[in-house]
């Protein structure tokens, strides 16, 4: 499941879960997601949030967990499970966004004041600029950083 933070043409932010990204367009391609304020069919997605869900709870994605090789524990089969969903979700996002890198913070607070038009990007931020943004309203999700990548 993804939750796609949706905006309609009227400003409208509301959020929705959809079972993948095929999911999302081809509903909004039939007119079936609608503004739940002013029940415009005319959404987009603003700033992509993955999450993952299990077993009926989120799982939380964090920038970066430091977890040092000696004291990784032997994963088993269902985390291995959970760690490639969680890598093809983060693939898709990053293959679809354009990566604006450290612009990140600027342009998902322009994109939230509506300077800039909305569009699907993904780069870095730091604590701070990710903790400023979420404290000014601007949804974004921070993607999970996989083990491998921290070394
Ligand atoms: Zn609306």
């Amino acid at each position: 499941m993804i939750l796609y933070a949706l905006a309609c043409i009227d400003g409208h932010r509301f959020e929705s879960w959809f079972r993948n990204g095929a999911a999302y367009d081809e509903q909004t391609a039939r007119g079936l997601i609608a503004c739940p304020i002013c029940h415009s069919a005319e959404v987009a997605k603003t700033i992509m949030a993955p999450a993952v869900v299990s077993r009926g709870a989120l799982i939380p994605v964090t920038p970066s967990v430091e977890t040092p090789a000696a004291e990784t524990p032997l994963l088993d089969e269902r985390q291995i499970a959970a760690r490639s969903f969680l890598k093809a979700v983060r693939d898709r996002v990053l293959s679809e966004g354009e990566d604006v890198g450290a612009k990140f913070s600027d342009q998902a607070r322009q994109m939230h004041d509506g300077d800039i038009p909305h569009r699907h990007i993904h780069g870095q931020a730091t604590v701070e600029e990710a903790r400023a943004l979420i404290e000014d309203g601007v949804a974004i999700l921070p993607l999970p950083m996989l083990p491998e990548e921290l070394n």
